[in-house]
């Protein structure tokens, strides 16, 4: 099956009643150990680029992460695929599509709705014209550093509009702001289910979960069932790496090796994470 189009894989968690798992992955390491770990479990998964990480390798990055995608996509039979996280600017989006990404992302959460209405629905329309599906995101997931970012309901995401916002943007999927946060909390969240449950009962389109790394798996089960469809994950992902890159090197004079550890960690960790994807492929 190999490389899928993203919304050919969100449709595939709805008709199972569960969340694919998308991990933000920066270099070979992630990307490879992901595709690995989901081929195993015979679970569908993502990866995805973090503009910002473009930003620090320079502007060559969306072509050669395309290509490490759909390389290492190719060797898995499970639905796999990849996809352009938090994006605020057409260009690199353009670029990113280009380059043969089958999915990208708007941000444009930071906005007033009409423009990020207006701006949604002009990527789809480019995006969905070379086959390309887009994210998009309705009121803010912050960040967690900022303790009250998941407690401010002003920035969550409102029943009334959403509807509205999926019909108006031509978005294939959108992320929803119910209560996580980006980065490390500082106090466990408390996912706003209630206000899923309405969202979903008024959109037919795939909701997506933002801010997932330390959210309690009890509360995550509930919420792939309540139409999460894609839940991104990034900094505990990041921070394993960060950690096994660090204690090799307080441990060892060689760094021969310190990839395959890095890649034996990173897989432990998937192979226990993927299992709150509750199909199998
Ligand atoms: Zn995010």
């Amino acid at each position: 099956m190999a490389l899928v189009r993203v919304r050919e894989i969100l449709k595939m968690a709805d008709a199972a009643n569960t969340s694919v798992i998308a991990f933000n992955s920066s270099d070979f390491n992630m990307i490879h150990s992901v595709f690995k770990i989901a081929e195993e479990l015979k679970k569908p998964a993502l990866v995805m680029l973090d503009p910002r990480h473009a930003a620090l390798w320079g502007w060559g990055t969306p072509e050669i992460y395309a290509k490490m995608c759909i390389e290492e996509a190719a060797k898995v039979d499970v639905p796999v695929s990849f996809h352009l996280d938090h994006c605020m600017d057409f260009d690199f989006i353009m670029r990113a599509i280009k380059a043969g990404f089958p999915s990208v992302m708007y941000d444009g959460s930071m906005l007033s709705y009409e423009e990020n209405v207006k701006n949604t629905a002009e990527v789809a329309r480019v995006a969905h014209a070379m086959g390309v599906d887009v994210e998009a995101e309705l009121g803010h997931v912050g960040f967690a550093a900022n303790e009250t970012d998941q407690d401010d309901l002003d920035l969550y995401t409102k029943v009334d509009v959403a509807a509205r916002f999926c019909e108006e943007s031509h978005c294939d999927s959108v992320a929803v702001a119910i209560g996580t946060a980006h980065g490390f909390y500082k106090k466990t969240p408390k996912l706003d289910l209630q206000r899923l449950q309405e969202i979903n009962a008024a959109v037919d389109t795939p909701l997506v979960l933002h801010g997932g790394s330390g959210v309690p798996d009890d509360q995550l089960e509930k919420a792939f069932t309540m139409g999460i469809n894609k839940f991104n994950v990034g900094t505990e992902y990041f921070y394993l790496y960060f950690q096994t890159v660090k204690e090799y090197c307080q441990n060892h004079e060689d760094i021969f090796d310190m990839q395959m550890l890095v890649q034996e960690r990173l897989q432990d960790y998937l192979r226990q994470k993927l299992q709150l994807c509750t199909m199998t492929v």
